[in-house]
């Protein structure tokens, strides 16, 4: 297992985590800016945050300060109660693999969707069987274009806390029996995003990470888990903060061969988002040393 004790070279910041500065809005640029001083190698920005700053600004800048990608946020929210809604997921799903091209990301990450209209607060059914299969199916179509277009997919199991509104696949078990029915020669084409919010729990990890072997383990994702936990999506702890045995799960994550980054995503409305960005992100390298 790699010593994350003397550097932070194999740190990377998710965008989302400083998103908020002093709980104002901090633009994609400045945060790019920012990671680069303080020496951090890696980033994996969200969708949102490159459209506001302009893809090609975006994917001049992060080259022009030598960034690498760890991933980029998000595809996927494949099921849709009709045929207009899996067309617009279809299409969009394309546009995401094309700006993970452009950006030179290592893997587009997918957060699969859940009841087609629950996120809005009206789910259009209970069907969830359905969804799963509608998530299988737009994974199936997306894999084509992605294989033609060298961009491997990494399905984010989600805790089951977001079966309905996020994402219907919610252990690695589950992540991976689809990998290994839609891409059965393994061929780097797809595999999972191993986060360990979401995962930490699953009394199977350590036997499916195993199972996913090298060539699945796309992306590793950190932060901890608080207790109590206060709000579902936006109480994301510090790693060293919360429950969660970090250190334990990459040494199986990196017993497989994984060599890649270990990416802090922390969505906190009620405690980071509310530092300034320079406190998050020098706490960010201190805990990768320390907890990751
Ligand atoms: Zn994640």
């Amino acid at each position: 297992m790699r010593d994350f004790s003397r550097d932070h070279d194999w740190l990377s910041i998710n965008t989302a985590t400083v998103r908020q500065s002093q709980g104002q809005p901090l633009p994609l640029p400045a945060i790019l800016d920012a990671c680069a001083a303080l020496g951090i190698r890696a980033v994996s920005p969200w969708r949102d945050q490159v459209q506001a700053a302009g893809l090609d600004a975006v994917a001049r800048q992060v080259r022009a300060l030598g960034l690498a990608l760890s991933g980029y946020c998000r595809g996927g929210m494949f099921p849709a109660a009709d045929a207009e809604g899996l067309r617009a997921a279809r299409d969009d799903n394309r546009r995401a693999v094309d700006e993970a091209c452009t950006l030179g990301a290592p893997c587009l990450v997918l957060v699969v969707g859940g009841l087609p209209g629950a996120l809005q607060g009206r789910a259009a059914h209970k069907d969830i069987a359905a969804a799963r299969a509608q998530v299988r199916d737009g994974i199936a179509e997306l894999l084509d274009y992605a294989r033609a277009a060298r961009m491997p997919l990494a399905i984010e199991p989600l805790h089951p806390m977001y079966a309905a509104d996020r994402a219907c696949v919610n252990t690695m078990e589950q992540a991976l029996d689809l990998c290994d029915e839609l891409d059965p020669l393994r061929t780097g084409a797809l595999g999972v995003a191993v986060d360990v919010y979401h995962v930490w729990w699953d009394p199977k990890l350590e036997q499916q990470i195993t199972r996913a072997g090298r060539e699945r383990l796309l992306a590793f994702h950190v932060c901890d888990w608080l207790t109590p936990t206060t709000d579902l999506l936006n109480d994301r702890g510090m790693m060293g903060d919360g429950v969660i045995d970090i250190p334990r799960i990459r040494g199986w994550v990196e017993a497989q061969g994984f060599a890649g980054y270990s990416e802090v995503e922390i969505f906190s409305t009620g405690n980071w988002w509310r530092r300034a960005h320079q406190q998050t992100l020098a706490t960010c390298i201190e805990r990768h040393r320390s907890a990751v």
